[in-house]
């Protein structure tokens, strides 16, 4: 048995993703005996991953609106703790200045999700915190006031731990769900688990034609004859399907609501305009340049070759002057442009998510310190949890505010232990 081995812990941090790194160094400033453990070689992969390697750090405005949950009460309570203006200045003091990007969202300047772990790494290690890898934790027992932390060749001993082992989405980087495991062998119950910012997949050669196409579009999904959700954003056309942020937003929506039943994605590719107000275009430019061809007037609003898909689908001809566009075509073509049923056959898996929705059930927490209902001393932060963000940052930010408030529970329960 080693030294560390010996050692009883204050906090044992298994998963040294974004929010165990983060937990890290909140507990480390707090001078307790902090051991941080990662089952893989090196800390913080998904963090190198994220934002294409430029690491959407997070969001100018966050609220609970932007993330999916059984609990959005529990959602607003964790984030109202920890605001994305304390996420600046949290990053500010390991010396990662944030900056804006387009569209709120906010980037580490440089943006590169290396300087992230880099600057977490650099403040750990004179706080002494313990970090270990390659230690991919089995199994966590309280037993006799303390946790009994187990893997395959090790086993410690800490006061109280926190749970960062993340979801099940993009695997590759380490997060493989034995977190899920040992929260249900405290009695934990799970909120169904599904991939969440995943592409579409589609059959439909017409669609896979189209590869290489993008455009800003809006996205609609219906379930029983009603909207279910919205998302507007960039879209793009993929050799296997359908793919940008409007797509990654949405398919989390899609996905459980197809295993409920039968879900319509429906896309408008004329976001920025009315229908009412492009019917009346149409009309105008039917008396006014009664010789155009309908292609030759789409190509105005739509790629070429997206028009002459959409088109082809309705069984409309592209060559159709718009002299001869009767009222009954001209819907056709609007039915097309405005409600276009998206033919989507599947979502890819984890392997391609960005996120996990589902998990450790939020109403089976204190939401003002993340710490069990069922067990005291255990605490949560991160994916794990039952919240996912739609692009834009607010993952990350759920995983900053989740270790500030585990962190904080962790210290009033350490003192409370002293005191009794
Ligand atoms: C491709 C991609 C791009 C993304 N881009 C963005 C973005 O730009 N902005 C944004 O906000 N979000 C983004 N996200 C999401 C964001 O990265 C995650 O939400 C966030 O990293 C989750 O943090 P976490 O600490 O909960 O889990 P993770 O960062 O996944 O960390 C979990 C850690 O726990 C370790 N672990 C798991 N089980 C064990 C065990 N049993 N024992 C020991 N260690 C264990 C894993 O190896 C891993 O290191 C992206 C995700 C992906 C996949």
């Amino acid at each position: 048995m080693s030294a560390d081995e010996k050692m009883i812990w204050d906090v044992g941090i298994i998963g040294a993703g974004a929010s165990g790194l983060a937990a890290a160094v909140l507990c480390g400033r707090e001078k307790l005996k902090t051991l941080l453990l990662e089952g893989e070689a090196s800390a913080g992969a998904k963090i190198l991953i994220s934002g294409g390697g430029h690491c959407n750090i997070t969001h100018r405005e966050v609220t609970e609106k932007d993330y999916g949950s059984e609990a959005p009460r529990k959602v607003r309570h964790v984030l109202k703790a920890f605001s994305p203006e304390e996420t600046a200045a949290f990053f500010e003091s390991l010396g990662v200045p944030l900056v804006a990007g387009e569209g709120g969202k906010i980037f580490p300047s440089p943006s590169s999700g290396r300087a992230v772990v880099e600057a977490f790494l650099k403040e750990i290690r004179p706080l002494g915190v313990r970090i270990e890898t390659k230690k991919k934790v089995g199994s966590v027992v309280f037993r006799a006031g303390l946790f009994l932390i187990k893997g395959r060749d090790f086993e410690y001993f800490s006061k109280t731990v926190v749970l960062c082992t993340g979801g099940l989405s993009y695997p590759s980087t380490g997060s493989d769900g034995t977190g899920y495991e040992i929260a249900k062998a405290f009695g934990h119950h799970l909120i169904s688990l599904t991939p969440a910012l995943t592409p579409f997949l589609t059959t439909d050669p017409d669609c896979k034609n189209l590869s290489g196409v993008t455009l800003s579009v809006c996205l609609s999904l219906w379930a029983g004859g009603k909207k279910a959700s919205e998302s507007r954003g960039d879209f793009l056309f993929t050799h296997s399907g359908f793919s940008g942020p409007v797509v990654l937003d949405i398919s989390r929506h899609w996905i459980r609501r197809r295993t409920e039943g039968r879900a319509e994605v429906k896309a408008d590719f004329l976001p920025r305009i009315k229908e009412a107000d492009f019917r009346l275009q149409m009309i105008q430019a039917c008396r006014k340049t009664p010789a155009k061809t309908l292609k030759k007037f789409l190509s105005v609003f739509l790629p070429e070759r997206l028009a002459g898909m959409l088109l082809e689908k309705r069984g409309i001809d592209g060559n159709l002057i718009l002299n001869q566009l009767g009222r009954e075509a001209r819907e056709a073509v609007l039915k097309a442009l405005f409600h276009f049923p998206l033919p989507v056959n599947g979502a890819s898996g984890y392997d391609k998510a960005e996120a996990t929705a589902g998990g450790v059930d939020l109403d089976e927490v204190d939401s003002a310190t993340l710490e069990s209902k069922f067990q005291k001393g255990l605490f949560f932060a991160g994916e794990i949890l039952d919240a996912d963000g739609r692009i834009g940052g607010f993952n990350l930010q759920w995983a900053w505010a989740g270790a500030n408030v585990a962190s904080a529970g962790v210290l009033r329960r350490l003192r409370e232990r002293e005191t009794d």
